[in-house]
């Protein structure tokens, strides 16, 4: 039996256990895959305040790992959870072969890259088609490349692929981009990349690997194709919150409501990071969520 078990080892998460784990609550974090959540695949992370010089991700996400598990705190790998149960108090967190139980749950899986489900892109993914830069663009050195997008991640991970690449082609549905302006002005200023403003993707093409995309121009309709080795998709975010089904309430997207407790509408379930209904989703944010719940996670416990 676990005071807490977080479920997902991301900056939330990770940051909710130092505080539980400080705070002498046995504290278990189940994590999917590895601790660290997506920032593992920022090549260089340069908005986390304390870092005065950019950081690679994976590193700053091994120091959250490495301080939780200074206090206590257990971090089991690879294990998925299927399904979360109440029973009298206390929460039954199944994964495929276990059940751990705990007096409080805290919901911290994050979110993942969307696809965008056009013909070729499930075909030619890892033949050419991809959603981290970090991973694959070494892949494709020399090579030209196209990235979707025009939010923060299309513009650093375009960024982060001119070391590689002979050229960026970076397609944009709109005319303006949305992420910060000092990443539009850095893509103003590198001759490799070549924005392509109001078109949509429509097709991935090629034969065994990625050789072309199809793009459509949103007002006249015209097609055009450009020869492409990789296609890289950043199209924003979807909420990791499908094996929850109805055990809380979440919004029409997926996001899960939560108040400014970091609360879900199950006591004793509290939920913190990109995962929750929000407008702002950084590392900083996601390490401020995970702090107030760990916080209110302690009080809920000692008033149990
Ligand atoms: P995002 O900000 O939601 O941007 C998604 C982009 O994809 C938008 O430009 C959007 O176009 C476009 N898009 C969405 N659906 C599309 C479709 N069906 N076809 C074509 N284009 C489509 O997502 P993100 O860039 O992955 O970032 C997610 C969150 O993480 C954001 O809150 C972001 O600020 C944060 N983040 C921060 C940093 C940083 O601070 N360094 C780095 C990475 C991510 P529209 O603009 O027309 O909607």
């Amino acid at each position: 039996m676990y005071d807490v078990i977080i479920i997902g080892g991301g900056p939330a998460g990770l940051t909710a256990s130092i505080y539980t784990s400080r705070a002498k609550l046995k504290t278990l974090i189940l994590e999917k895959m590895i601790p660290g959540g997506q920032v593992t695949t920022t090549h260089l992370v340069e908005n986390y305040p304390g870092f005065p010089e950019p950081i690679n991700g994976f590193l700053l996400m091994s120091h959250f790992q490495k301080q939780a598990q200074n206090f206590g705190a257990e971090i089991v790998i690879s294990k998925e959870v299927t399904s979360i149960e109440k029973e009298d108090k206390i929460f039954k967190i199944k994964t495929p072969d276990n059940e751990y139980k705990a007096k409080a749950v805290l919901i911290a899986t994050g979110a993942k890259y969307k696809t965008l489900g056009i013909p070729g892109e499930e075909k030619f993914k890892g033949r050419g088609v991809s959603y981290c830069a970090t991973c694959d663009g070494a892949f494709f050195k020399d090579k030209e490349v196209a990235v979707i997008g025009g939010g923060n991640s299309a513009l650093e991970e375009a960024l982060f692929l001119t070391k590689f690449v002979k050229k960026v082609y970076l397609i944009h549905r709109r005319f303006q981009f949305r992420a910060d302006k000092i990443l539009q002005d850095r893509v103003k200023e590198n001759e490799k990349i070549e924005p392509i403003l109001n078109y949509v993707p429509v097709s991935v093409n090629g034969k065994d690997e990625v050789e072309s995309i199809t793009i459509e121009e949103r007002d006249t309709k015209e097609r055009k194709e450009i020869k492409v080795d990789g296609v890289f998709f950043f199209i924003g975010l979807s909420p990791n919150s499908e094996f929850l089904k109805d055990f809380v309430k979440k919004d029409e997207n997926g996001y899960i409501i939560v108040n400014e407790n970091l609360e879900t509408n199950v006591e004793g379930c509290f939920a913190a990071g990109d995962v929750i209904k929000k407008k702002v989703r950084q590392i900083a944010t996601a390490v401020g969520d995970g702090a107030t719940a760990g916080v209110n996670i302690r009080e809920y416990l000692e008033n149990l």
